[in-house]
């Protein structure tokens, strides 16, 4: 049974946080100053169990999501994660069920995720000039590590895709060092407009380097080819080498904002399920899931996703920019 919000748009996806720590401090993300020593993660008993995971996942599938991806925080940080992707990937025989991670734990963690059942993964990775990516993670991690985990995730037999967030001043000058390694080995990468996520990582509207100045820069150098959406939903805008060398994408969620066509739902890792990366509130699932039966779970899913009305991206504005939304390392990303 499918449901569609105020907009008319079906609920295909759904983002599943594990976990609200990381083990990274990206400047752009879980900057130091707000996420240090005495920050409060969410205690332990108020995460939702594999267990509880899977029965609100179950019911989304049932709504017609199609696409469950597992986020954080870092997710690999939760124990025994591929338990819960082999619990996921039991709920349908055509379920997409992938994962994005900062792959610092890739290299232990690629087989036993492919084993259970893992389809895909998309690996973060915003620089390959180890200054600027230890500077970036702001916990001194080494670049080399991420590609020894894209390397691993690649022969465990997972498709990789690399996304990279792109900021104005910071990383610029990666996206063609990023676009030329990739190249030819069948990873598609990502290229992210900086957003406003949060409240706490400073975003300007300077910061951002717009989509369509990363595709002229690529473009100049390896000439590229639209490629046509291959799906309702798809947020990366992708173009092709012309010389057949593979893909790129740009997600371009501020200058081009796509709402019109967002079918995901977020639940943050303590059971709030969120209608948009946006948001300010969410609705508590975990008491439900506590408390009450499948059937007022599914209720209310249905009811929250029939209200739904947010599309922040397209109302966007300097003002908006600064309102106390929720963090990505909480909702998820
Ligand atoms: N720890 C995992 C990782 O590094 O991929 C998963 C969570 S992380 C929040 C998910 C993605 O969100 C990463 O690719 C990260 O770069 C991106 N991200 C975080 N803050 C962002 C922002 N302000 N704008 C755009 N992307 C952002």
């Amino acid at each position: 049974m499918t449901v569609t919000d105020t907009l008319g748009r079906p609920v295909r996806d759904l983002r599943i946080s594990v976990t609200d720590r990381c083990n990274f401090r990206c400047v752009y993300c879980m900057p130091k100053e707000v996420f240090g020593h005495e920050y409060r993660f969410l205690p332990r008993r108020e995460l939702l169990t594999f267990e509880e995971i899977e029965r609100v996942a179950r019911v989304f599938v049932d709504l017609g999501v199609k696409k469950l991806r597992i986020t954080g925080g870092e997710p690999l940080l939760r124990r025994d994660l591929e338990l819960l992707v082999a619990q996921l990937s039991a709920l349908g025989d055509d379920l997409d069920v992938t994962l994005t991670t900062n792959a610092s734990l890739l290299v232990q963690k690629a087989k036993a995720l492919a084993d259970a059942g893992l389809s895909r993964i998309t690996v973060s990775l915003d620089s390959l000039d180890d200054e600027v990516f230890r500077a970036m993670n702001d916990v001194d991690f080494p670049v080399a590590r991420v590609l020894a985990g894209i390397d691993a995730a690649a022969e465990a037999g997972l498709p990789v895709k690399i996304n990279v967030v792109v900021k104005r001043g910071l990383n610029e000058a990666s996206v063609l060092d990023i676009a030329r390694r990739f190249r030819g080995t069948g990873h598609a990468v990502r290229f992210i407009e900086f957003m406003d996520v949060g409240a706490t990582n400073g975003w300007r509207l300077d910061d951002v380097v717009p989509a369509a100045e990363i595709v002229a820069t690529i473009g100049a150098e390896f000439p590229l080819e639209p490629v046509e959406a291959a799906y309702r939903g798809e947020v990366a805008e992708r173009y092709r080498y012309r010389d057949g060398a593979g893909e790129i994408g740009v997600i371009a969620s501020v200058t081009q904002p796509f709402c019109g066509d967002c079918t995901r739902a977020r639940i943050s890792a303590d059971g709030k399920l969120y209608t948009c990366l946006f948001a300010v509130r969410g609705h508590d699932l975990r008491a439900l899931l506590r408390s009450g039966s499948a059937d007022t779970l599914e209720e209310t899913i249905r009811a929250v996703w029939t209200r739904r009305a947010d599309r922040y991206s397209e109302i966007r504005t300097e003002e908006t920019s600064a309102l106390r939304k929720v963090e990505m390392s909480y909702i998820g990303g």
